[in-house]
């Protein structure tokens, strides 16, 4: 079975609107959590009250210990995030949160832009 690797240091290339929208189809835009200041979170529910902010259960706290105490997470596992739309851009691309500005901060799998390699 192969094994998940590490192959890059750093990212492969840079995210854009071909790499993320047009080749990937957005996928960190969907199944996923986005870690938000409070102030971000109540400024994403301004935007669209059908956003699901909400508080970091303990064990995620745990485990995502990186993230600054008060942290906040926006909730999209179950689907695409409320402002991805249908060409798969984000619809409130200049006003988004800080995580999705910086994202991928680590590999992931078939990530484009910083993939996880299998072995
Ligand atoms: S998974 Fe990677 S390539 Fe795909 S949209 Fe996210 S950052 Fe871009
Ligand atoms: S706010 Fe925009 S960039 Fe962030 S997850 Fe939602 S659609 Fe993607």
């Amino acid at each position: 079975m192969p094994t998940a690797t590490v192959s890059a240091l750093s990212r492969v290339r840079e995210p854009s609107l071909e790499t993320c929208a047009v080749e990937c189809g957005a996928r960190c835009c969907r199944g996923h959590v986005a870690y938000l200041t409070p102030e971000e979170g109540d400024r994403m529910r301004r935007l669209d009250p059908r956003v699901w902010v909400r508080d970091m259960a303990p064990q995620e706290v745990l485990r995502y210990a990186g993230n600054p105490r008060g942290h906040v997470l926006m909730d999209f596992r179950s689907g695409p995030c409320v402002f991805l739309q249908a060409d798969k851009t984000c619809r409130i691309y200049a006003d988004r949160p800080n995580a999705c500005r910086v994202f991928p901060t680590a590999p992931h799998p078939n990530c484009l832009v910083w993939p996880i390699e299998s072995a």
